[in-house]
């Protein structure tokens, strides 16, 4: 827990979100300003800045969100999904807790800009 992290205080419930899984290892809500038809953060219980630093330190864990994006992946409804991992301000990082992006629900384009 990083007290100055707001997916910290999402995964604590001190700030709400609208969660549509979670277990054990992983907490699953929508993203507040979704960039797709369906847009579903997946993030670590733990506090890890980005998916590098939780890869490198609990891989375990890391397998563990693999696991659950599908599963997310698959409730929406959608046999196509794009995971998307921002790691570091340059590729628009904004939130410093490792979070997967699952984005579905309609074509997406590709190359992203
Ligand atoms: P990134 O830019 O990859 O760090 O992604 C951060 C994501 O968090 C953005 O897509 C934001 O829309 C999303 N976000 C920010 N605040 C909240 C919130 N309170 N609840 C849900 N999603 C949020
Ligand atoms: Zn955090």
């Amino acid at each position: 827990m990083s007290d100055d992290c707001l997916f910290c205080k999402i995964v604590s419930g001190d700030v709400p979100a609208e969660v549509v899984a979670e277990n054990e290892h992983t907490v699953a809500f929508r993203d507040i300003s979704p960039q797709a038809a369906s847009h579903v953060l997946v993030v670590p219980r733990e506090h890890h800045p980005d998916v590098a630093s939780l890869a490198a330190a609990r891989p375990e864990v890391a397998a563990a969100l693999l696991v659950d994006v599908a599963k997310v992946a698959r409730a929406e409804g959608s046999s196509s999904f794009r995971l998307v991992f921002n790691t570091g301000p340059d590729a628009g990082q904004t939130v410093f807790h490792c979070h997967g992006h699952v984005l579905s629900g309609e074509p997406l384009g590709w190359p992203p800009r």
